[in-house]
């Protein structure tokens, strides 16, 4: 039985990834933790954390050992950091399988401590420092006490530091705050030599600020080609483009009402195009009626109406040659996935980890 090419699918660009990848490095002058939690950010994460070791990048950083798990189980070698805070009953996998968690708290740098002695190992660990975040990790005011109790535990090793910036794509001053905070606590704890890897940048503190006396960063959304500040987008490559074909074309009448709710009228007679793809396969619904387009064979056409589940219908001149089978872009090369995220409402963040897996992952080389 013949198998049919999928309804909507990606096009993962792996050498555009790599690209990334370098200019990140570049931009850094770090060593680079590459962040693949969420699926990679939608990317597919067991195929991106292998692409990204043969690069030999120093860490993959996850949300959680779940993730840390399957790509493990893919076979993939490279340090793996989990980028937030754990839960007791998380904790013996991290230690069996050598995974590195940051620190937010001596009860939990004690159980981890306990854990690996039961196992007879010593685990390496980061501390997390909130220097204006309000998630994981100790304050600066109280890490300075709370230090000699953490070294004393002989079954970790404090292997690296780090912070996170909460507005680096949209406050300057403060993000400058966090940078001094954060290299203030390093020197109260010793100085740098006092930690293999110091590391504080996302993508936006990457690309917009220098790397503070660090020595490992963090990028996460650029190497999936979108900088979060648009002045540095020129440096990135498209990674991510989501595709599907129009179904049928048909002409309707004026005054013909198109999708739920009838929010779209037919001014006049029109021809319209019908895509198999909606939000059921992550093409956000809230860009119904905000003037979002998709790119078919050269050109950008209108949404109509509402996006439902799995289809959504698109405005043609009466003239199109356009078909079914026609190829759509719903945002990748030609309409940048931002601008989708715009018209949504949303962050880009949000679009890529909203894809859903009825979306096939297509990687071209
Ligand atoms: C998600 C995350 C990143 C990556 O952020 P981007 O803005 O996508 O580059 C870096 N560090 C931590 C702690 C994160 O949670």
């Amino acid at each position: 039985m013949p198998i049919s090419p999928p309804r909507a699918w990606v096009e993962i660009n792996l050498n555009n990834l790599g690209k990334n990848l370098e200019t990140a490095r570049t931009s850094s002058g770090c060593g680079i933790m590459a962040v693949v939690k969420a699926g990679a950010y939608g990317h597919g994460l067991e195929r991106i954390s292998k692409f990204l070791e043969q690069t030999g990048i120093d860490f993959l950083g996850v949300a959680n050992i779940g993730e840390a798990r399957r790509i493990r189980d893919a076979g993939v070698k490279t340090p793996i950091y989990l980028l937030g805070a754990t839960w007791d009953e998380e904790r013996e996998e991290i230690v069996a399988r050598n995974i590195t968690p940051c620190i937010s708290t001596i009860s939990e740098a004690d159980a981890f401590n306990g854990i690996a002695a039961k196992y007879g190992k010593v685990l390496n660990v980061h501390l997390a420092i909130d220097t204006g975040m309000g998630r994981g990790g100790f304050l600066p005011s109280r890490i300075v006490e709370q230090i000699a109790e953490l070294r004393a535990m002989r079954h970790l090793n404090i292997e690296g530091i780090a912070s996170h910036f909460s507005s680096s794509d949209e406050d300057e001053d403060f993000t400058n705050c966090q940078i001094a905070s954060f290299r203030q606590v390093i020197d109260d704890l010793g100085g740098e030599k006092q930690f293999s890897w110091r590391h504080l940048s996302n993508s936006a503190g990457i690309l917009a600020y220098p790397n503070a006396g660090c020595n490992l960063a963090r990028p996460g959304l650029m190497l999936y080609g979108v900088s979060p500040i648009t002045s540095f987008q020129q440096k990135l490559k498209t990674v991510m483009s989501l595709k599907s074909r129009v179904t049928m074309v048909k002409t309707v009448p004026k005054g013909h009402s198109i999708s739920y709710g009838r929010s779209y009228i037919t001014p006049r007679p029109m021809k319209v195009a019908t895509v198999g793809i909606g939000y059921g396969d992550g093409y956000p619904r809230q860009v119904s009626g905000k003037g979002a387009e998709v790119f078919i064979d050269g050109k950008r056409y209108p949404i109509l109406g509402r996006v439902t589940m799995d289809q959504l219908m698109v405005a043609l001149p009466d003239d199109s040659s356009i078909r079914s089978g026609a190829e759509v872009e719903l945002f990748g090369t030609n309409i940048p996935a931002m601008e989708v995220a715009e018209h949504a409402g949303t962050i880009v963040w949000e679009v890529f980890t909203g894809i859903t897996p009825r979306v096939e992952r297509i990687y071209l080389p």
